[in-house]
């Protein structure tokens, strides 16, 4: 039997339409909603994704600003223009696209930006606020990723839900959501020190790999009818692949998000959907 495809094409066109709501009331109350990206240097990839983030925007009707930066950037230019950003009334969210050329550090940068206006939940406000079970702000790819869960209905209360992976990017606000109350898995975070892990990723009734290796989790790692989130996005010479193994994981897992078409596309509609609640929190 195959398992369930998780579409995050499906629930990201539920959220951008959301948003595009949202956006809408907020302008008929006068106030246009405006997302920023900070992007330094030339990197491909980035500049994909920042493109990406602000065609969505844009479709969502909101106005989009797009600061580039050379390479050649010194960490006090980078700041500096988050600096502005954080003053500006039009800009209501911004993201630093990360991550940084050479030795730019970019958790500094994200510390500038001003918390009430951080789109990607990254700041480290908004990640003592997630610790704390408060706030607004959900680091974008993990809040995705839960609402994906709510969207099909999957049960995760009393689940066993293993997190491959403890970036503060992905794997360590992945663990807190799905450990959070109410949503009351019981989670264990793992890592590239971790023992044994094929031992505990057949005991995962979640599994979310957030890894970085192309294919690096293959079926027969996979609990009969696990739910299987797959962060990876890995570029290969066939294309992007995720950090599981579609094709073995398919035939073992209950539900499964495919790469590409599932968990990226959450990520940029979850950006979207924190700008306007900055917004809505900035006129309320
Ligand atoms: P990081 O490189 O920051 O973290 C990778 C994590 O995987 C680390 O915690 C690392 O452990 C762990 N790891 C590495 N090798 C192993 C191993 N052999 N066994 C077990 N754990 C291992 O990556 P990110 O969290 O930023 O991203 C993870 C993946 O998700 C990437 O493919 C990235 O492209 C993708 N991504 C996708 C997004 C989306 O929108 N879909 C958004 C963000 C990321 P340790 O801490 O010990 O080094």
């Amino acid at each position: 039997m195959s398992a369930q495809i998780l579409s995050g094409k499906e629930v990201a066109a539920v959220v951008r339409s959301e948003v595009a709501e949202r956006v809408a009331e907020l302008k008929d109350r006068g106030k246009t909603v405006g997302l920023a990206t900070v992007l330094v240097g030339e990197d491909a990839a980035s500049q994909v994704y920042v493109r990406s983030k602000h065609r969505a925007a844009e479709r969502a009707g909101m106005l989009s600003f797009d600061y580039n930066l050379p390479g050649t950037a010194t960490q006090q230019e980078v700041e500096d223009q988050v600096r502005a950003l954080n003053s500006d009334p039009r800009v209501d969210g911004m993201i630093v696209q990360l991550p940084l050329p050479g030795d730019l550090d970019g958790n500094r940068a994200v510390e500038t930006i001003d918390p009430r206006k951080d789109a990607d939940g990254l700041h480290p406000y908004s990640l003592g606020q997630l610790a704390l079970e408060r706030g607004h702000f959900r680091p974008a790819t993990p809040s995705g990723i839960m609402r994906i869960l709510e969207h099909y209905g999957i049960e995760t209360s009393g689940k066993f839900a293993v997190v491959v992976g403890r970036s503060f990017l992905v794997g360590k606000p992945m663990a807190l959501l799905l450990g959070a109350k109410g949503v009351d898995a019981t989670v264990v975070t793992a890592h590239s020190r971790t023992v044994d892990l094929a031992g505990l990723t057949k005991k995962a009734d979640i599994l979310v790999a957030a890894i970085g290796r192309p294919r690096f989790i293959h079926g027969s790692q996979i609990k009969k009818g696990a739910i299987v989130i797959d962060v990876g996005i890995n570029r290969t010479e066939e294309g992007l692949v995720g950090d599981v193994d579609f094709d073995s994981a398919v035939r073992v897992a209950g539900a499964i998000t495919p790469v590409p078409g599932g968990v990226g596309l959450m990520t940029v509609a979850s950006l979207l959907a924190n700008t306007v609640t900055a917004a809505e929190h900035a006129i309320s």
